[in-house]
């Protein structure tokens, strides 16, 4: 494996994508009566628009909880966009970040898709930006392009191939198997897993997520010994560290999965703690202990929230519906560009459906999409 240094600024050039902006725009906490009266609001606008809307698990319960009670859903980032690309509904209200938006409009160019704060960013797709990452794979014409889902929509009309964690290792070992060398971009640790489970030969991007970045393996191995029965579930954008102590590496979906149906009592999350909303809703009885952050050189308040996916609430919701704010837009020729890949995938996973099947060492090892 070759690994590229290169280094990133965490945002643009107005400061508006950078982490303290993000946590500087996340709402307020609203009392029993605002968060009842918001949500009954949203939940009237979202039925007289025949909008639905879909909601990643990191973001704030009330709007999990408002998807599901409206015909939505709560799901990782892949099924967000197919539930979004085949709903009946013309208007997705996306609550998530960014890409998450572009990837919906993508698969459904003709749909309006509305996010409640279009600021609402992410680190891998800071960490990349287009005009880089084209320098970088033209400086390597011999190799397959291949994207992870945080990305732009113009990286990904860049690339060959757009993978979620779920089809990742299934999709680099066929290309390794092809003979094709490859460019991974953005996150390293993911990268970095999937390069030590197929052997590729892969040129690694040097991003990565702010939240999983800053899990800790010693502090990790701390807390195990409080909890030695306790399950260790962590995401594959944790560092090597953190993946070397886990009973269960994993995409969000595949974290619940093991929390639901797992044996054990105790579980040791390693992703955004946001999750535990809808395992505790689905595994009620089972104990959840948030994986350590902590350290000097945490930046992100050592809190396992991802600032931009805390930018979500019920208010956004109901502003971008009642003023029609908020509308992601990709610029046609590019989204028909980025389709590409994102089709490439879905047709690779089509034919293969195997490649979906979990690792399996020790436990329960497999990833799932992010
Ligand atoms: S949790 Fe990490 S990967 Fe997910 S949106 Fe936030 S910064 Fe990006």
């Amino acid at each position: 494996m070759t690994e590229q240094t290169y280094e990133y600024d965490r945002q643009d050039a107005t400061g508006a994508t950078c982490t303290a902006h993000a946590w500087a725009k996340v709402p307020a906490p609203l009392t029993p009566e605002q968060r009842r009266e918001r949500k009954a609001r949203a939940a009237e606008l979202l039925k007289q628009h025949n909008a639905v809307l879909v909601a990643h698990y990191y973001v704030d319960g009330d709007l999990q909880d408002l998807a599901l009670e409206t015909g939505g859903c709560v799901a990782d980032s892949l099924e967000m966009a197919r539930f979004g690309r085949d709903h009946a509904s013309q208007t997705l209200v996306v609550a998530g970040v960014r890409f998450m938006g572009e990837s919906a409009k993508i698969l459904s160019p003709a749909k309006r898709v509305l996010m409640p704060d279009l600021d609402a960013t992410c680190s891998l797709d800071l960490g990349c930006p287009i005009d880089d990452f084209t320098a970088f794979c033209d400086a390597h014409p011999d190799r397959q392009v291949v994207v992870y889902a945080n990305t732009s929509a113009a990286v990904k009309a860049r690339a060959d191939w757009m993978v979620t964690s779920s089809c990742a290792l299934g999709i680099v070992q066929h290309l390794k198997d092809a003979g094709q060398k490859l460019i991974w971009a953005p996150d390293r640790h993911l990268g970095r897993y999937i390069q030590q489970h197929t052997g590729a030969d892969m040129l690694l991007w040097n991003g990565a997520c702010i939240v999983h970045d800053e899990f800790k393996g010693t502090e990790l191995e701390l807390l195990k010994a409080e909890h030695p029965n306790a399950m260790v579930l962590v995401h594959p954008e944790s560092p090597e560290s953190v993946v070397k102590l886990a009973d269960v590496v994993g995409s969000t979906s595949q974290m619940l999965s093991a929390v639901i149906h797992g044996s054990a009592q105790e579980y040791i999350v390693a992703t955004d703690n946001l999750i535990m909303h809808r395992m505790r809703q689905l595994a009620p009885g089972k104990t959840l202990i948030e994986a350590p952050t902590a350290g000097n050189s945490a930046t992100c308040k050592s809190c396992a929230h991802c600032p931009w996916m805390a930018m979500n609430g019920l208010q956004g919701v109901i502003d971008c519906l009642e003023q029609g704010v908020g509308e992601i837009h990709v610029d046609p020729v590019i989204g028909r560009e980025a389709v590409n890949c994102i089709d490439r995938m879905l047709g690779f996973v089509a034919a293969h459906p195997s490649a979906l099947a979990p690792r399996v060492q020790g436990m329960v090892r497999g990833i799932g999409a992010a």
